[in-house]
This record gives structure tokens, sequence and C-alpha cells, in this order.
């Protein structure tokens, strides 16, 4: 009894954290009160004692509950998070391999670039230097006329042009009077000089459609290619005449030229044919007395 008096407030106590000694003092009150024989209140305080377990499970459930959904979102925040690092590797890895991917086509571009560039130099410099082979190949050094080969090629081809079509061809073939003379009195130097002043003469005063080369070493062959005879040996006479006043420094007298000039004709043959008639031509005029222009 004095048991039952000192446990009867008990329940007043009822806190979160009593709860269960509340609810075991309320059975241990429920099996005094029986022991007492106080059936009644034995059976009520044993189901204010079965209302409180009920209740007290109840909150423990819905605590575990709770307690359980906490830690489920926890868990899945922690996965999000995860999947979100994971997301935030990914989009910088990319931008990496992004950046990788742009670097490297830069250095391809700068790479091609130079290339292109070294190639193109590399052509050009070939291209010049072909051209300047050709020219080397058909130029005469000295008076920067065409060379024997090349002028021997143009009548060549002038010579077939001729044969095949009928359209006008005349060579001549002048020689410097002289002219060792000049080279012997004034030096060799003063030989080249006279010799390049006489190549710059004639080739100002051949005219368009013509050609002129070095044939020797103080002659020279003209190919002409339009007008009739009488047009050409009229031009051929002027180019004499102007050679022969030219002033030339430090000589005292005036250099002069032998011409010979020929007419291709349907019987030749070669183009040497057309040649050796000026030839003979020039050593008519030579015989006459130099300064003079032979036709054949
Ligand atoms: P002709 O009137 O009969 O032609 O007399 P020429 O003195 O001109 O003829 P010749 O054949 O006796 O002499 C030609 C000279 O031309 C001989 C040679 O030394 C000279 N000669 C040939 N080529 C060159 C050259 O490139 N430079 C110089 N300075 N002289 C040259
Ligand atoms: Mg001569
Ligand atoms: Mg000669």
């Amino acid at each position: 009894k004095a048991a039952l008096e000192k446990i009867k407030n008990y329940p007043e106590y009822l806190t979160q954290t009593t709860n269960p000694i509340v609810i075991q003092t309320q059975e241990t009150m429920a099996k005094l009160l029986f022991a007492e024989d106080k059936y009644q209140q034995a059976f009520e305080e044993l189901q204010v004692y079965v209302e409180a377990l009920k209740k007290q499970h109840k909150d423990d459930l819905e605590t575990s509950e709770q307690q359980a959904f906490e830690k489920l979102s926890n868990t899945i925040t922690a996965k999000e998070n995860e999947v979100l690092k994971l997301e935030n590797e990914l989009q910088s890895k990319e931008l990496n391999d992004e950046k990788l991917r742009s670097r490297f086509m830069l250095v391809m571009v700068i790479l091609f670039a130079v290339i292109t560039f070294f190639v193109t130099l590399l052509l050009r410099k070939n291209q010049k230097l072909r051209k300047d082979l050709k020219l080397l190949a058909t130029t005469d050094e000295l008076t920067q006329l065409y060379n024997r080969r090349k002028i021997m090629s143009e009548l060549s081809k002038r010579f077939i042009d001729f044969k095949t079509t009928d359209s006008p061809l005349y060579v001549a073939i002048f020689d410097l009077d002289l002219f060792k003379n000049i080279n012997d009195s004034h030096g060799h130097n003063m030989g080249d000089e006279v010799l390049k002043a006489v190549a710059e003469c004639a080739k100002a005063n051949i005219g368009e459609d013509n050609y002129i080369g070095r044939y020797g070493g103080e002659e020279f062959l003209v190919v002409l290619t339009s007008g009739d005879y009488e047009t050409n040996h009229a031009r051929l006479d002027k180019l004499r005449v102007a050679v022969s006043e030219l002033t030339i420094r430090h000589l005292s007298y005036p250099v002069t030229i032998s011409i010979g000039l020929s007419e291709a004709t349907q019987q030749d043959e070669f183009q040497t044919d057309v040649i050796h008639r000026a030839d003979k031509a020039l050593y008519e005029a030579k015989k006459a007395g130099r300064n003079q222009l032979k036709g054949a």
C-alpha cells in the first residue's frame, strides 16, 4: 500500500523522456491494485497502461518512420550531390577536351599556314630559277641579245612558217668593220663596249616583228618576218647609218658595219641556205669597201 502511495503521482510527470518509466509505473500500479483486490481500479489502471503503451508504440513507430524517412532523404541528397559532382567533373572534362581540341586545331592551322607559306616560297623560287635559267640559256651575256642557239631556233621556226604559209622571211648578217683594230688600239674592254653599243642600236632599229641575235664574235644575225624586200633593205640601211653615227666614249673615229641581206625562196631546202646567201652578200659588202649593205 505504501508503494502504491509512493508511485501514485508519477503519471503527472509524463514527458517524452519519462514516458516509458510512467508506463511501467502504471503497470506496477495495476499489479499492486490487483494485489489489494481492487479489481475495478486495477482494471482501469491497466486500461490506462495499455493505452499509454499503445501510444508509446505509436510514437516510437512514428519516430522511427520519421528517422527512416530522414535517413532516406539524406541518402538521396547525398546521392544527388554525388551525381552533381560527377556532372560537374564531366562538364569540366568536356570543357578541357574542347580546349585541347581547339588548341590542336589552332596548331594544325598554323602548321598548315607555315607549310603553305614555305611551299609557295619554294615554288616561286623554283619558278624564278627556271625563268633565270631559261634567260641564261637563250641570252648572250655581253650584249643581252639572243645567243646563237636561240636566234637559230627562232629562224628555224620562221623558216617552217615560210615554207608552209609563204609568210615573209629575210635574213641579214652584219659584221663590225675592222673591229680587230679597235681591240688592238683601244683594248679588249673598249671592244666590248663597242659591241654593246652596236647591239643596243641594232635592237632599237630592227622593228617589233623581227629578231636579232649574236651569231659569232662581232657578227649578228637578223631575222625579218614582215614587209617586202625594199622595206627591209631600207630598214637595215637605216641601221647601218645609225651605227656609223654612234658616239662612243674615248673612241675618236666612227664604228661601221657591213650588212648582207637575203630573201628566203621556196627553193631553199634548209634555213642555212638563206644564211649562206646573206653571208655571201656580207662578203660582197666587205669587198666593196665596208660600211655597205648588199643584197643577195
Ligand atoms: P673585217 O672588217 O674584215 O670584219 O675586219 P675585222 O677586224 O672586224 O675582222 P677580224 O675577223 O679580223 O677580227 C674580228 C675580231 O673581233 C677578232 C676578235 O678578237 C674580236 N672579237 C670577237 N669577239 C669579241 C668580243 O667578244 N670582244 C672583243 N673585244 N673582241 C671580240
Ligand atoms: Mg669584222
Ligand atoms: Mg667577223
